[in-house]
């Protein structure tokens, strides 16, 4: 039986956790090679071992560095599903958000959607066909208290997707955004451990008040978000492109 990504190579960044994690194991289930790339070598080989044969290159890389994105993409082999999913979400009231902070979260979440989809679109352009899914949020369609710097970085994320799909009408490369509500994964257990550093909520407690501002009420799953992406990267997805699809549990 031939699945429906054989004979396609995917790149997932911030792949060695989380949502990036599920998304790999999702591709390579699906057929694809799967390469991926992140910061911290060996959660990265654990996902590596969970692909099997489907693993590609392993890479560590630090995506807002532009010189490093760009040797890293011209080693490869050309990339036909691209997932622009690592990031980092920092909360802070706006009085507490300096402009280191308010940049690294551009930097991290934004400017690095930009360099990797700019090093891996001339190829897709070469071949006329290409997958780009970048991970934004539902903080990228509406804004949430104390996280104005991150919320920002994800409408831009919005932005450069709407855009780059205009810009590649007909090209044959399509440009999606996902946007998860608060997902089961570490970016979520950091926030539960601020909020209870911060103030009287117990974990559970703060746990539930994260969910509680999902549509539907509960923690999201990194492999619900991840089967959102397979859709968008398979045969399905040829007739979607600048669209934000929301992942929070709601109707
Ligand atoms: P996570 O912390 O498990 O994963 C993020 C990954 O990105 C990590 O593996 C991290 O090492 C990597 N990363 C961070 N900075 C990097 C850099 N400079 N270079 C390379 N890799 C880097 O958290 P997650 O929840 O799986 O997050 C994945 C994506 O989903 C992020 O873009 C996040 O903003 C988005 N998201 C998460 C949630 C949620 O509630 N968990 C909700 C909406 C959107």
């Amino acid at each position: 039986m031939t699945l429906p990504l054989e004979g396609k190579h995917a790149l997932v960044t911030g792949a060695g956790s989380g949502i990036g994690a599920a998304v790999a194991r999702a591709l390579a289930s699906a057929g694809a090679r799967v390469s991926i790339a992140g910061r911290r070598l060996a959660p990265l080989q654990e996902t590596a071992a969970a692909l099997g044969s489907h693993a590609g290159d392993v890479i560590q890389l630090d995506v807002t560095d532009a010189q490093a994105v760009d040797d890293a993409l011209t080693a490869m082999e050309p990339i036909d599903i691209l997932v622009n999913n690592a990031g980092r979400a920092a909360s802070a009231p706006i009085g507490k958000t300096d402009p280191e902070l308010f940049d690294e979260m551009i930097s991290v979440n934004l400017k690095s959607v930009y360099l990797v989809t700019r090093a891996a679109l001339p190829p897709m352009r070469k071949r006329g066909s290409g997958r780009i899914i970048n991970i934004a949020s539902t903080a990228g369609l509406a804004g949430y208290a104390y996280v104005s710097a991150y919320s920002a970085a994800k409408h831009g994320v919005i932005g450069l997707t709407t855009s780059l799909a205009a810009e590649l009408k007909d090209s044959g490369i399509t440009v999606n955004a996902v946007c998860p509500g608060y997902t089961d994964t570490p970016l979520v257990d950091r926030a539960v451990e601020r909020i209870t550093g911060t103030t009287t909520l117990t974990a559970a407690q703060a746990r539930a008040a994260l969910a509680a501002t999902n549509a539907g009420g509960r923690l999201i799953t990194p492999d619900e978000v991840a089967q959102v992406v397979l859709r968008l990267a398979g045969p399905e997805g040829d007739g979607i492109t600048g669209q934000s699809i929301v992942v929070d549990g709601g109707v």
